[in-house]
């Protein structure tokens, strides 16, 4: 009996040290995995080109997704991305490929993460869908918590959703209803004004859709200059 005993012990010892060899060598797999190139494009915030040992490889941010190029602060995403890594020799750590082909990655600059960098100002949701990782998620509530970038409109519309009604409103396939209020909130009307009281709300906020609501403006700059007030509550 004891000798069945230590000989079962014995094994648990040894396949426990396998486990940790195994560790140890993926361990290394993944340093090996970051390659050095250099930033030769900037499709939106979240996809750029690398040129890596003579071959371009398009890298789509790992665990991020920034507001559409038609979305409010698209551009301003793409701007922050295009500052921090065009032209220059950045890290990437490949993660896995999407299925268009891209590389799914994290790209480093000095020592930064791109990916962080661009949930931290407030230009980018963590990509819950296909990302657990929990720093991203700590960045975004942060910046959340901050108002920073996109969180100064209190309710934005996710990127995916808006992904989701222009697909919806191209194709019958998607719920028309749905497609229409996404694509109106995110695109058509950013503002509407309280035409009794003269103070204008942005999208999202409690008053939007109030009864006198019904002065529409592209801008803020639009409402102010017909004699509109600011809410205090939304403060557009
Ligand atoms: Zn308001």
């Amino acid at each position: 009996m004891k000798k069945i005993f230590i000989t079962s012990q014995y094994r648990r010892y040894r396949f426990c040290a396998c486990v940790l060899i195994l560790c140890l060598f993926s361990f290394q797999l993944s340093f090996a995995q970051a390659i050095s190139g250099k930033c030769v494009g900037v499709s939106d915030g979240d996809t750029i080109t690398m040129l890596i040992e003579g071959h371009t490889e398009k890298i789509r941010l790992y665990g991020i997704d920034c507001p559409e190029k038609n979305q409010p602060f698209g551009q301003r995403a793409k701007q922050l991305a295009s500052n921090l890594v065009f032209g220059k020799d950045v890290n990437l750590d490949r993660v896995g490929i999407d299925r268009y082909g891209r590389t799914i990655g994290r790209v480093y600059i000095e020592g930064k993460s791109l990916n962080e960098e661009l949930i931290r100002a407030g230009l980018a949701w963590h990509y819950k869908q296909y990302s657990s990782d929990s720093n991203l998620a700590v960045l975004e509530r942060e910046a959340r918590l901050q108002k920073k970038g996109l969180w100064v409109d209190p309710q934005p519309l996710p990127p995916w959703e808006f992904r989701k009604a222009k697909r919806g409103a191209s194709s019958s396939g998607g719920d028309p209803q749905f497609s229409l209020n996404a694509l109106r909130s995110a695109e058509a009307v950013a503002f509407r004004g309280n035409t009794k009281s003269k103070v204008f709300h942005r999208a999202g906020c409690k008053q939007f859709n109030c009864r006198n609501c019904t002065a529409e403006f592209a801008s803020r700059e639009a409402a102010i200059s017909v004699g509109y007030r600011v809410c205090g509550v939304c403060r557009p």
